[in-house]
């Protein structure tokens, strides 16, 4: 018996391990939306089909059979709310009732797992502490199992004794795997931190420059297959070492995180926006043709020139600022170099205005002033 305990436990954890390891890759948000909860409701019912379908003799000579199916709509109790908790226990109920066999015992056993599942959704969505929310789900739980077992034992001996053995192995069952649960979500959490800010720049929030080159050839990839268009942005403050020496660093950084904001506020939720030096920046602009891009780069230029910063006297924050379009068959550091070139123009042009680089095959490396494609505005 104990060996078919723990066989039973091993597919639970493993059940469970499986789910955990489904989430690491997971955005926060995005668990806490309904169809997702939903989703999870059919999980966690699924396990409990496994475990209900592998269930184990706990007493040969009566033939008592117990299993962990309630473990799984334990914990996704705490964690789901009260759609997993519907979802999971709705599906134990079915499968019980119809796959089983359709007789009094499993009509009395899927009407108690009904009843658990409305009760533990009440019980977890209590604004009460947990420990007795969880209390009180075990007293619940007791209570109907308690009457569904009339329906299954005659002799109150036997009936007490099974109810003893279910609430026990449910019960230490669901908090060690409640507990595992608990461990395995402060993993994710650390985990899914430390890969964010590995790609995230710590000062202004965006995206920094290694996610950019990943984020830039992947772009230029989805051009090549789908024929789509993208354009690069590359800003660069003007004169920023100058703002550094009159006013510190400190508030030099407090412009770069302004700087940031204001970048955050003219361009679309799908551009990518990221730190790429110590003051320079690039924006990549999704499905958008470079005639566009030049009208986005004038209207940042524009709000960084706007935008009051709370220097004092007569300091000014601009931008300079080179667009490069997507041309057929470009690689993402052609893209860059020709965005780089027309940077550099800019800063040549005198600053604060936008270059556009040529649609022409390659980066010319020449940083001219009166380039005949060059549209400048100051
Ligand atoms: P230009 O118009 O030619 O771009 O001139 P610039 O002064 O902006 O360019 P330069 O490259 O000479 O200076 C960049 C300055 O940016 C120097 C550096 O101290 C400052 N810087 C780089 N990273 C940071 C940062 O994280 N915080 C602050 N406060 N300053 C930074
Ligand atoms: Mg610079
Ligand atoms: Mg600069």
């Amino acid at each position: 018996m104990i060996l078919a305990i723990f066989q039973n436990f091993c597919i639970l954890i493993t059940g469970v391990v499986f789910v955990m390891h489904y989430l690491r890759e997971k955005n926060l948000h995005e668990i806490r939306s309904p169809w997702f909860r939903f989703f999870m409701g059919v999980i966690a019912g699924g396990i409990a089909m496994v475990l209900l379908g592998s269930s184990f003799l706990v007493d040969p000579f009566r033939q008592i059979v117990l299993d962990f199916r309630y473990v799984p709509v334990f914990v996704i109790s705490i964690y789901g709310g009260w759609i997993s908790t519907l979802v999971a226990t709705l599906i134990i109920a079915i499968y019980r009732w119809v796959i089983n066999d359709i007789s009094a015992v499993s009509t009395a056993m899927a009407l108690a797992t009904v009843w658990i599942g409305l009760f533990y959704s009440v019980v977890f969505s209590l604004r009460k502490p947990l420990l007795l929310r969880v209390s009180l789900a075990m007293l619940v739980h007791t209570v109907i199992m308690y009457f569904a077992s009339y329906a299954i034992f005659d002799t109150s001996s036997l009936r007490l004794q099974t109810l003893m053995i279910h609430l026990f192995i449910t019960f230490v069952a669901s908090y060690i795997v409640w507990k595992y649960v608990e461990f395995a979500l402060g993993e994710i959490r650390v985990y899914q931190r430390f890969r964010s800010e590995a790609t995230t720049d710590y000062l202004t929030s965006l995206s920094n420059r290694r996610k950019f080159s990943h984020e830039l050839n992947a772009a230029i990839h989805r051009c090549q297959r789908k024929n789509e268009t993208i354009s690069l942005l590359y800003l660069d403050i003007d004169r920023f070492k100058a703002i550094n020496d009159e006013f510190g660093h400190a508030i030099g950084d407090d412009v770069l995180r302004k700087f940031a904001g204001v970048l955050l506020k003219t361009c679309r939720i799908y551009d990518g926006l990221y730190r790429i030096g110590g003051e320079e920046f690039a924006v990549i602009l999704q499905d958008c043709p470079i005639e566009n891009a030049r009208i986005v780069a004038e209207r940042i230029r524009q709000n960084i020139l706007d935008f009051e910063y709370s220097l004092t006297g007569e300091a000014n924050v601009t931008t300079s600022i080179g667009v490069a379009g997507y041309i057929t068959g470009i690689s993402a550091e052609e893209m860059m170099g020709k965005a780089d070139d027309a940077l550099y123009q800019a800063k040549d042009a005198g600053r604060n205005c936008v270059y556009v680089a040529s649609m022409e095959e390659k980066p010319t490396n020449v940083h001219t002033k009166d380039d005949d494609f060059a549209i400048h505005t100051l």
